[in-house]
């Protein structure tokens, strides 16, 4: 059992304002976990001065210092690697080798990445009699969610980090382990008192404190596209920049020269992947028509082949996150068979033999057509939806055709015809033939999928204001 009831504001560990507990729930076992602390607006009040008193001098400490500053971050993260990787397994399903190599590894890449990226990073352009300087833009407020718990917080707190900001973290309660090692690494690190501090509790009190807090300079938000719009409403009052990460529903083009084998099978895991838990999930494929009899087959047997079950052994794929996940994804399952999809395989209900646990059959549905609940709403869970095309323009229209453009997936022998379709797409990421991540490349969506873009270089300028400094002697200037 893990008594997680602190909070960390200015660098201790401090009793929260009420004595309000909120159980975290395992969800391979239904058992309780642990149990956080949940936070009122008078503990956000409290970190946000301290973060506004540390601002004076951290936002003037050097590029060294603050590379400094997270090289050792990272050397702490190192020495905690496993006990990472184990409490997000223990909070949010994610089986052992994916929580090892994937989900406690990202939170590292993010603080590596940061400091990389600092050592050449440009705060001061002269342009003519101009001075043009990027400065650290103040307060952050981070709200993140649960699926992919520490790489969403490393995400933001190591570009915040090496741009010169302090900030106030409110991870997600149903998945909060993660950020409380995440904080006790960065106090192992020594990571100056009211630069980082860390509140828990829910959407509703402490994450909306933080969207409205005068204090709170820019709120970088990741989750619901329902919720990134509340923390935009409560921003509005206090003109603060708002960054938002959400939902997606993400179009998987096979074109018709594709290597069908490897598209359909490599499409299909990348939904398991996770349990279905990923916001750039490959959710709807798109597959020329007349090659639907194929792909069912193919698509059946990678579904098949995805074993589940508990987490800590070697499994493909462990539960979804909660109960009240299992039962959203059980409705939409039910849905997809009642609107008229052809169920390829699993279905409602449990996988055989797991009845403990918030466990889905991998799911496939083939000719699903676009105006299908299925094809519309983000499932969040193991679930494909394969739709036929008759031609490019027409899966690039249906690519195109949903609220959401946070990521989309194109594979096809011909490269000009591959990178032709990606330009076509209306999303922030596209994946050429199964790419793999790349943590320089800019992450973020187009329309409902959220503004602003995370990782590499790009997110630096999500926590930078530009001043434009007029007048300066041309000479000065120049240098
Ligand atoms: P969620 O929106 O329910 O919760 C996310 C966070 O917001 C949590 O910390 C929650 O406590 C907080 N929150 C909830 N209501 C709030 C409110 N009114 N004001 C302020 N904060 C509030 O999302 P979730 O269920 O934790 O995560 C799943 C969602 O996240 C999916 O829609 C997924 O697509 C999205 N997501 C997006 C990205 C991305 O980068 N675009 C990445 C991961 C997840």
């Amino acid at each position: 059992m893990r008594d997680y009831t602190k909070f960390y504001i200015d660098g201790s560990w401090v009793e929260p304002g009420q004595a309000k507990t909120l159980d975290v729930i395992n969800p391979a076992t239904e058992a309780v976990a642990g149990r956080i602390a949940l936070g009122t607006a008078a503990d956000v009040d409290r970190a946000a001065k301290a973060a506004r008193k540390a601002f004076k001098s951290f936002s003037r400490t050097s590029r060294e210092e603050r590379i400094e500053l997270l090289e050792s971050i990272v050397a702490e993260y190192k020495k905690r690697h496993e006990d990472m990787a184990k409490a997000i397994t223990e909070e949010m399903g994610a089986p052992v080798w994916l929580a090892q190599r994937a989900q406690a590894a990202m939170g590292a890449a993010h603080l590596q990445t940061a400091a990389a990226v600092l050592k050449s990073y440009k705060f001061e352009e002269p342009r003519g009699t101009t001075l043009l300087l990027k400065e650290p833009i103040g307060v952050c407020g981070f709200i993140t969610p649960w699926n992919w718990p520490v790489n969403q917080i490393s995400c933001k707190v190591a570009p915040a980090l090496a741009t010169g900001c302090t900030m106030i973290l409110k991870p997600s309660e149903i998945a909060p382990f993660s950020a409380y090692i995440f904080a006790e690494i960065l106090e192992a690190a020594g990571v100056p008192a009211g630069v980082f501090n860390l509140i828990n509790g829910d959407g509703p009190t402490v994450g909306a404190a933080i969207s409205s807090h005068p204090e709170v300079d820019m709120v970088s938000f990741t989750g619901s596209t329902r919720a990134g719009i509340e923390v935009a409403r409560n921003a509005a009052p206090t003109v603060k920049r708002v960054h938002q990460e959400l939902g997606g529903k993400s179009p998987n083009i096979i074109l018709e020269d594709a290597d069908l084998n490897s598209a359909v099978t490599g499409g299909v895991k990348a939904v398991m992947l996770n349990s279905g838990q990923s916001c750039n999930a490959p959710t709807r494929m798109l597959v020329p028509g007349k090659k639907m009899e194929d792909v069912i087959a193919i698509a059946r047997a990678a579904a098949e082949a995805t074993i589940v079950g508990d987490p800590s052994g070697n499994v493909a794929m462990g539960p979804v996150v909660s109960e009240t996940q299992w039962t959203k994804i059980q409705g939409l399952i039910q849905k997809g068979i009642d609107e008229g999809a052809t169920l390829v395989a699993g279905g409602t209900g449990k996988p055989e033999g797991l009845d403990k646990g918030y466990y889905v059959k991998p799911t496939v549905f083939a000719n699903v057509t676009n105006e299908m609940t299925i094809a519309k709403e983000e499932i969040f869970g193991p679930v494909v939806s394969i739709l036929g095309y008759d031609s490019v323009e027409q899966a690039v229209d249906v690519g195109n055709d949903t609220e959401y453009g946070l990521a989309a997936y194109v594979s096809g022998t011909d490269t000009g015809k591959v990178l032709d379709v990606a330009k076509q797409l209306r999303a922030g990421q596209v994946s050429l033939n199964g790419a793999n991540p790349d943590l320089m490349a800019p992450f973020g969506g187009y329309k409902m999928s959220g503004n602003g873009r995370e990782w590499g270089d790009h997110a630096f300028g999500e926590f930078l204001e530009v001043k434009a400094v007029l007048g300066m002697p041309k000479q000065a200037a120049a240098e």
